[in-house]
């Protein structure tokens, strides 16, 4: 039984009633809740389509109930998304939910270094509230921060960035997708005019040239992969990424470049493809800005040096501009290899700028295409509160903070007028003594932030930190002084936003455990313990903070007004964004939409704009003392992150190594006398760590690869940043090898 207090169900609804229906109530009457895919009759067996809750893929899951209770599901084959097909963590979506490590009560640490001990809900609001309000009282309003994730509903999101911007005078705001898409988001923003990844997944199908850079698809985003695999034009699969990736070998060309010679080879191609001629200059023309001043500065990549910076020869690249030339529906897609980058921005918009040249944007089979990483990142690209305003609107402008604070109902006296610091000035701002208190919410950064070690010296430097969790086992979590216990995906409704901008269902099959409650119900916790409960009274369920958020939009890029609720993205097997009132009709027709097929971008001149910059060195190149470069990326489509939840599976357990390794090429193992699976260290400028020797060609000489999953690998990572999107540049480190 939860432990509120009488006196609070009088001013806010009992705790259960604002989790979302119990299962039971839902098979009674699901329209009540807007689940249109639970038939009324099949009480208690039923299915329901839910998207699944690890990556953006987002594909659609059958929930299977048997007496009122999630028993399995399986790929759901009408989703428009994955069409029956789930990749491993998708089979075992239900398995983490049932993990013996639950976070299942507040607990609390009474003393620096004794143990966490569990209280009541009520003790646990009156601490995080008196805490975190000592520390503003005597430090001011911006000693406390928060970090998020992509991996809660977006009108979570929207809470808990509206709550703590607008109600509890938090300023520096973030999320973990600051790991993954900030590159993205910038780039497109200043190349486009607004955040906008053009493509639908039908474009997987129906390009004649599929170009994936940075991208190891085949495990990173399986079903995207699967995609490819539908695809009748017997496409050319061009993969430019330093390893040999499982991608690298299924696809038709392979370009191995060296580390972070990105834009000498992107810049090289730019300029190859100008002097041949094969561009589209009535394109140009007529839909962009800035193309003479970048023909000018690619003039100066020519061939040979494009070999020297980035080992790819004139033949090579003769070759990848001819395949450009020849395709009739060329897409470029891009991911982590490029967004974790010193210059990921620079680096993904001559990915963007030889769509551009080369017409290939705003028609089927084509686009400069970024692929997400979580499931929910595109959610809280616009409606986190922390980059933008929410709805993609901006702090600064007077008018987007009045057109906010009519809508939620908040004075436009609490809107701020600027952003706030970004994840890596959070952390320093801890060590700097600046941030006093910290509301973590969802992810892992013990284990995930770059140069790890920094991280978790500056959880212990706070005065109070909070962490909001499914589990109370994660790194970050163990360093708390108070958890509050969080439902997971399926334990709660809401909607995520998948890669391809479509809004898909969350919905409650499963109860969470014991005093577990949803995000979203916790941030109605804090509101009222907060003393703001009466500022967001709008918030009074997940699908009225929906309705808002619908209506944010109205005007926007992302305009999605014509979305009427739960019920109507669930019909439609989920909705791209935009959906205007006008557009709704159309969506039976045709729900694969992809953006710019008008040629109409969102600068106020309706033009894209071609952006590029000199090429900058790593932070850490390689010398004499570290002479190898270290990669990261993922290990396996069997795991997912900091394996917070993959590692509560068995079976997903059997799919990948249970160690942490490092891949080697066999002709340096050889060299270095390593054998196949002995154990060696690996030594950077912060820490020195003992992996399992991997003997692999998918590794070039000189390189090593580790994946991101264990937790001693951000040990080693240096923590450099791009510019302009400040996300980390996780993908190039220097290090040795100890024998
Ligand atoms: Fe889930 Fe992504 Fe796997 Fe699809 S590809 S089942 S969304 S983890």
């Amino acid at each position: 039984m939860l432990t509120l207090p009488k006196s609070l169900e009088k001013i806010v609804p009992p705790i259960r009633q604002w989790q979302g229906p119990k299962t039971a109530e839902l098979l009674r009457s699901p329209g009540k809740f807007g689940l249109g895919q639970v038939p009324d009759k099949l009480v208690p067996d039923a299915t329901t389509n839910v998207v699944c809750g690890f990556c953006s893929t987002g594909c659609g899951l059958n929930v299977h109930l048997k007496d009122g209770k999630a028993v399995s599901l399986t790929p759901s084959t009408q989703y428009p998304v994955n069409l029956g097909m789930a990749c491993p963590k998708g089979w075992e979506a239900l398995t983490p939910l049932e993990a013996n490590d639950r976070a299942t009560h507040p607990m609390i640490r009474k003393q620096r270094g004794g143990q966490l001990e569990p209280v009541s809900w009520d003790e646990a609001m009156n601490a995080f509230c008196s805490n975190f309000k000592k520390i503003q009282k005597e430090y001011g309003d911006e000693s406390v921060a928060f970090i998020s994730t992509g991996q809660i509903v977006s009108e979570e999101m929207a809470f808990l960035g509206a709550l703590a911007k607008f109600g509890m005078g938090i300023r520096h705001c973030d999320g973990n997708t600051r790991q993954c898409m900030a590159t993205a988001v910038v780039s497109y923003k200043q190349s486009f005019g607004f955040d906008a990844p053009p493509y639908t997944y039908q474009d997987f199908e129906e390009s004649d040239v599929i170009i994936l850079i940075g991208s190891n698809l085949c495990i990173a985003h399986p079903i995207m992969w699967q995609r490819i695999e539908r695809n009748k034009n017997n496409p050319e699969i061009v993969v430019i990424d330093p390893r040999k990736t499982e991608t690298a070998v299924a696809g038709t060309q392979h370009y191995p470049i060296l580390p972070k010679s990105d834009l000498y080879f992107f810049y090289g191609l730019a300029n190859l493809l100008i002097e041949k001629g094969w561009i589209d200059e009535k394109f140009i023309a007529e839909h962009t800005n800035e193309f003479e001043s970048f023909k000018e500065h690619v003039k100066g990549f020519d061939l040979t040096q494009v070999q020297e910076q980035s080992g790819i020869t004139p033949e090579q690249l003769l070759k990848l501009a001819e395949t450009i030339h020849r395709g009739e529906r060329v897409s470029f897609w891009w991911t982590m290899g490029v967004n974790q980058s010193h210059e990921g921005v620079r680096t993904a918009q001559a990915i963007i700028n030889l769509a551009l040249m080369t017409g290939n944007i705003g028609r089927p089979g084509t686009g400069a295409n970024s692929i997400t990483g979580q499931c929910n990142a595109m959610g809280s690209r616009l409606f986190s509160n922390t980059t933008n305003l929410l709805g993609g609107h901006d702090f600064a402008n007077p008018e987007h903070r009045a057109k906010v604070s009519k809508i939620i109902g908040v004075e436009e006296e609490h809107i701020p007028t600027e952003l706030g610091m970004a994840y890596d000035q959070i952390v320093e701002g801890i060590h700097e003594g600046k941030i006093k208190g910290l509301w973590v919410l969802a992810t892992n950064g013990s284990h995930s932030w770059i140069h790890q070690d920094r991280y978790r010296e500056a959880m212990e430097k706070l005065d109070y930190l909070v962490v909001q969790d499914m589990y109370d086992s994660t790194e970050t979590a163990q360093q708390a002084d108070l958890i509050l216990p969080a439902a997971g995906w399926a334990e709660k409704d809401g909607v995520f936003i998948n890669s391809e901008r479509r809004i898909g269902l969350v919905k409650k099959v499963a109860e969470a455990p014991g005093e577990a409650l949803s995000d979203f119900n916790i941030f109605k916790l804090v509101s009222h313990y907060w003393g703001v409960g009466e500022r967001f009274k709008k918030w009074s369920s997940p699908e009225a903070a929906f309705k808002m958020l619908t209506e944010l939009t109205e005007g926007q890029p992302c305009d999605i007004s014509g979305v009427t609720g739960y019920r109507m993205v669930d019909d439609h097997g989920g909705i791209q964004w935009p959906c205007k009132p006008d557009q709704v009709s159309g969506l039976a027709e045709d729900n694969q939409r992809r953006l710019f097929a008008d040629g109409k971008f969102y600068h106020p001149d309706q033009k894209a704009k071609f952006i590029f910059e000199e090429p900058k060195p790593v932070a850490e190149p390689t010398d004499s003392e570290y002479p190898w470069v270290l990669l990261t990326g993922r290990g396996s489509s069997a795991q997912w992150h900091t394996e917070t939840r993959t590692k509560k599976s068995e079976v997903l357990r059997m799919l990948h190594p249970g160690e942490i390794y490092v891949e080697i090429h066999p002709d340096d193992a050889k060299r270095l006398n390593i054998e196949p699976n002995s154990k060696i260290i690996i030594k950077s400028r912060r820490a020195e760590v003992e992996v399992t020797a991997s003997v692999t060609p998918s590794v070039y000489p000189g390189q090593l690869f580790m994946p991101m999953h264990y937790a001693k690998m951000n040990k080693l990572t240096q923590a450099s940043f791009d510019p302009y999107s400040r996300q980390p540049s996780y993908k190039f480190c220097a290090v040795n090898i100890v024998l």
